[in-house]
């Protein structure tokens, strides 16, 4: 699946806001956000525009996207399955985009950011159930177990990211075993339980049209 390979700090003002898209460095006073928060291109500190209807819905969009690492294609594919589902469309879209095996292995603390996760799992380093996946949008389940594979855990990309990401927290609906390199969906995030400063509704809204 193709993915977004331009420079990610731009995204970032591009919002406005920080995404932590870049692991260590979001954290640090190099920062982009922290830096220089401007619009980029070359009348960015001129467009300070109050947005409104169409414009605050597709920024919306963007951020979850981008947050996600999520082209249009396939996120409009998330949308059309939330929407599908019984319950209320946004908090659905934002727990399929959860679920994503690159971004557990992320909020497990296996990886700095969701784009090191995407790439360890596509190098095959990460097992569901005891089975090998290597696909970054596998789904997971309630239940499921998610661990580094055996042969992996001298990596030094894991071993180095989990240093990296210590005492950073695990959401509730996930849990670490008592083997450090597994952890469990102990059950499917709540909204309450996303922490994204997001308003979803705005991208049910965009796509009502
Ligand atoms: Fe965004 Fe991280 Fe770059 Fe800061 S360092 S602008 S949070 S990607």
């Amino acid at each position: 699946m193709a993915r977004y390979i331009g420079p990610v700090c731009r995204l970032c003002r591009r919002e406005g806001m920080k995404l932590f898209l870049k692991g260590e460095r979001c954290y640090a006073e190099k920062c982009a956000i922290e830096k220089r928060n401007v619009v980029p291109g070359q009348h960015g500190k001129a467009r300070k525009a109050k947005l409104a209807g169409y414009g605050l819905q597709l920024r919306e969009k963007q951020r979850v996207k981008r947050i996600y690492g999520v082209l249009e294609n396939q996120f409009r594919r998330y949308f059309e399955a939330a929407d599908r589902e019984r319950g209320i469309t946004g908090e659905l879209l934002l727990r399929k985009l959860e679920c994503r095996l690159d971004n557990v292995v992320y909020r497990l603390g296996f990886a700095t950011s969701r784009a090191q996760a995407r790439q360890l799992v596509r190098h095959g380093h990460f097992a569901v159930n005891g089975k090998k996946v290597d696909i970054p949008s596998y789904a997971v389940r309630e239940g499921d177990l998610v661990a580094v594979r055996d042969k992996s855990r001298e990596s030094p990309a894991v071993l180095h990211a989990m240093e990296e990401v210590k005492g950073r927290g695990i959401p509730e609906w996930l849990s670490l075993q008592a083997d450090p390199f597994t952890g469990r969906v102990v059950s499917l995030p709540t909204r309450a339980q996303i922490n994204l400063p997001v308003q979803e509704q705005l991208i049910v809204e965009l796509y009502s049209k």
